[in-house]
């Protein structure tokens, strides 16, 4: 046997016997929930993407909530009512939870949220994912709140966030100056800045689209992620879930909306 065949068999047994070589069965589907440092109770069906949960819990980012309840989960979401920032927003809690949000965009505006702390502006989330029955009430209070139709808003895919920065516990709607900071932030991060537009001037908002048009996902098909981006091998069943329980905050703001 020549040296260099010996060098090869020495170095596949010393992989073989490597335990995670050892445990991985390459001919069985890849377990999203199974890899990774997190154990998850047997019992549960439906979680987001572990992957891009130990990504961010690596970040020690305070906001991220792991999310494992199948049944009831939807109804642990953060919420804030009306006037929590100071502004009329309608009588129908916003949802200000970051786990509403397409597990992409989500760790995007994550990110946005570490960096800006970071230059020391402190942002708040005002409203992340919007029902149908929220974007309709916005409708009816006015062209100053919404431009967009029933399924027309990138809020109602989990792709936008309204944010809001906080100085001494208040929340500062004016100071184009810090949007400003905000926005660029947001910009270098891939995400659309609503701080470009006029009509409404929206510098609270960031949303992604993946390049789709909204009559796209309208139609259900998802952004296509950046080719980049590793931490999303669970995508399918995370969106499953999102949409879940998109589906049973629907149903819980429209009866409040009939009432
Ligand atoms: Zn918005």
């Amino acid at each position: 046997m020549s040296l260099y065949l010996k060098t090869l068999v020495i170095s596949l047994l010393a992989l073989l016997s490597g335990s995670a070589f050892a445990q991985m069965n390459l001919f069985e589907p890849y377990d999203c929930r199974v890899h990774g440092d997190l154990s998850w109770d047997e019992t549960v069906t439906d979680t987001l993407s572990q992957v891009a949960i130990n990504a961010i819990l690596n970040k020690a980012e305070p906001e991220l909530k792991i999310e494992i309840d199948t049944i009831d989960g939807w109804k642990n979401w953060r919420t804030v009512d009306n006037y929590t920032y100071g502004k009329n927003r309608g009588s129908l809690p916003m949802i200000t939870e970051v786990n509403a949000l397409h597990p992409y965009f989500r760790d995007r505006i994550l990110e946005l949220i570490r960096t800006c702390r970071a230059k020391g502006i402190e942002l708040a989330i005002v409203e992340t994912y919007r029902t149908h029955a929220k974007q309709h009430e916005y409708q009816s209070m006015g062209k100053k709140y919404t431009r967009s139709g029933a399924g027309k808003s990138k809020h109602q895919y989990g792709l936008a966030i309204d944010v809001v920065p906080i100085v001494d516990s208040v929340a500062v709607w004016d100071n184009k100056m810090l949007w400003q900071r905000i926005g660029i932030v947001g910009e270098k991060l891939g995400l659309r800045w609503g701080g470009r537009w006029r009509h409404p001037y929206d510098p609270g908002h960031f949303e992604w689209t993946g390049g789709l048009a909204t009559a796209e996902l309208a139609a259900g098909k998802l952004p296509n992620l950046p080719v980049r981006d590793e931490h999303y091998p669970c995508i399918e069943e995370d969106i499953k879930l999102l949409r879940k329980y998109w589906r049973e905050w629907e149903t819980t703001q429209s009866s409040l909306t009939r009432k």
